[in-house]
């Protein structure tokens, strides 16, 4: 009897061994992150919008696709970046100015590469109706949908945590723990339990599990970071969060509330922040002051501006 339960748990902590083992044994040797897409720009284009290029281990994800349709192209171009290679597309979410490169960006790079940007990984929600009031779509996806997959691309819808290359991973849609409400509209979106308020559910993120620690890429953070940051740490074990790179969305954010997120955010042992697009210029900044970190360690993120692993932070010129 003795034996059998001692069995029985070396067989019961072998299954749960194998059941923990791929969020913590894919790591990421090398990280470089480099920003496409955001409003401040040395060279190339700067624009309201987001995108990066997440490049580990030799392989890479483009993280949304700015907004107008040429600027990530051009930008990619001045930079170096040959997106042709590239197969994974991460949406963080619906709203234009993260998906506006999504359909110029595919049909030019798969005139280099058939497989250039042909997956597109996107959250449940996505696709969610967005009526506005006088009965025409708000959600572009709608219509963005067919003519991506008439040019070759499929969609990957995640309701959960998802790898999508080695150590890289979509979180799919955030649990709001915290009510951060850290979007603009007041818009409605279909759900299939209805007509409610447009908490944009679709928002995720990219976390990658570098020997350093965890990376989170943000698009615009709807979810609010400190749910972002909650739902990581749980997922992996509360592993430190190395870097946080990409849009806190806090521009119009109280002083209180960044405060709030400060102190938050240094709760989960922040090292390197890259305030990004609808992050705000003066959040940024005040963030940096309360968690503690310096011009080193966080900046405001410029087109052109990457971080790379045993390396952090390459700010560019203006924001240095
Ligand atoms: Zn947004
Ligand atoms: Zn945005």
């Amino acid at each position: 009897m003795k034996k059998n339960g001692v069995c029985w748990l070396f067989w019961a902590s072998l299954v749960f061994a194998q059941a923990q083992a791929p969020l913590e044994n894919r790591q990421v040797k090398h990280l470089k992150v480099t920003i496409l897409s955001t409003m401040l720009a040395d060279d190339g284009i700067g624009e309201w919008g987001f995108a990066a290029l997440v490049e580990a281990d030799g392989q890479a994800v483009l993280v949304d696709t700015g907004a107008r349709p040429d600027t990530v192209l051009s930008n990619a171009r001045d930079l170096r970046a040959d997106l042709s290679q590239v197969r994974e597309v991460v949406l963080t979410h619906f709203h234009q100015d993260h998906t506006g490169g999504l359909i110029a960006l595919r049909v030019e790079m798969k005139k280099r590469n058939a497989a250039a940007l042909s997956r597109v990984h996107v959250a449940t929600g996505l696709f969610y109706s967005r009526p506005l009031p006088d009965g025409s779509e708000g959600n572009s996806m709608v219509a963005v949908r067919p003519k991506y997959e008439a040019a070759g691309g499929q969609f990957v819808e995640h309701a959960r945590l998802a790898e999508v290359l080695p150590g890289v991973f979509v979180t799919g849609p955030i649990s709001r723990k915290f009510p951060e409400r850290n979007w603009s509209g007041t818009g409605k979106v279909r759900t299939p339990t209805g007509l409610v308020e447009d908490t944009v559910p679709d928002d995720q993120s990219v976390v990658v599990n570098t020997t350093e620690g965890l990376v989170v890429i943000t698009g615009c953070g709807h979810a609010g970071i400190v749910n972002i940051l909650t739902a990581t740490s749980d997922s992996f074990g509360h592993k430190p969060i190395h870097a946080i790179i990409g849009g806190l969305h806090l521009f119009q954010a109280k002083d209180e509330q960044v405060e709030w997120t400060a102190d938050k955010i240094k709760g989960f042992g922040v090292g390197y922040l890259i305030g990004a697009h609808c992050t705000g210029i003066e959040s940024l900044y005040r963030l940096r002051n309360r968690i503690g970190l310096d011009r080193r360690t966080a900046v405001v993120g410029a087109v052109g501006a990457s971080f790379a692993s045993g390396e952090g932070i390459h700010p560019g010129r203006i924001a240095q």
